[in-house]
């Protein structure tokens, strides 16, 4: 996964405004119309979006509010466009859709012939095979910490690598490990939430 540095800065410096825009409905589909067409009368935007204008009017002062959009009248008409700092923020967004949230099997092509897989009693054995077409073996730990159940990966030295990603993503893994938490009455510890526990029990 790689984000461009000019991209990483984006979306740190508008976190916050991504945030709030993520809670106001369509919005993202309007920023998006407004980036691609730049001025767009309001009826037009409706029609296009198929949702009546009184609906998308809120969120569209919204968006005014936080500086994204900008109201114009021309004529008898409304038209919007995006200000520059929306268009930024438009930017940041998309990057993040581009890189952060494809689906499990485009965010693991590479990995795509971890076809193999062994699941002995408490390891979890992946076969990973490089572009250059060797094999990598890759052991990945079932650790249980009295009723918590964690992944931990050898090769990686982490709670949260691709490797344990993988196997979460992978549909048959996954439902075998929710069987085997379920038949010991375990809690299963995310990737994220392990990760972040270790590191606050070694400090
Ligand atoms: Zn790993």
């Amino acid at each position: 996964m790689k984000i461009k540095k000019k991209s990483y800065n984006a979306i740190c410096k508008y976190q916050h405004v991504i945030r709030e825009i993520t809670k106001i409905p369509h919005a993202v589909a309007i920023m998006e119309i407004l980036y691609e067409e730049g001025e767009t009368n309001i009826g037009l935007l409706a029609a296009r979006m198929k949702k009546n204008y009184y609906l998308l009017k809120k969120s569209i002062q919204k968006l005014e509010e936080l500086g994204i959009i900008v109201e114009k009248e021309r004529g008898k008409g409304i038209i919007l466009s995006l200000t520059d700092r929306g268009k930024e923020v438009y930017e940041a967004i998309s990057k993040i859709d581009a890189t952060m949230s494809p689906d499990w099997k485009e965010r693991f092509k590479h990995m795509r012939a971890m076809v193999h897989f062994n699941m002995y009693e408490n390891t979890i054995r992946i076969s990973e095979y490089l572009p250059d077409g060797r094999e990598n073996i890759v052991d990945v730990d079932i650790t249980i910490n009295g009723r918590r159940m964690y992944l931990y990966c050898e090769a990686c030295g982490s709670f949260n690598c691709e490797h344990i990603n993988f196997i979460w993503s992978h549909p048959k893994l996954r439902r075998a490990l929710l069987k085997k938490a379920q038949e010991k009455h375990l809690i299963i510890v995310e990737p994220e939430q392990a990760e972040n526990e270790m590191n606050e029990n070694s400090i």
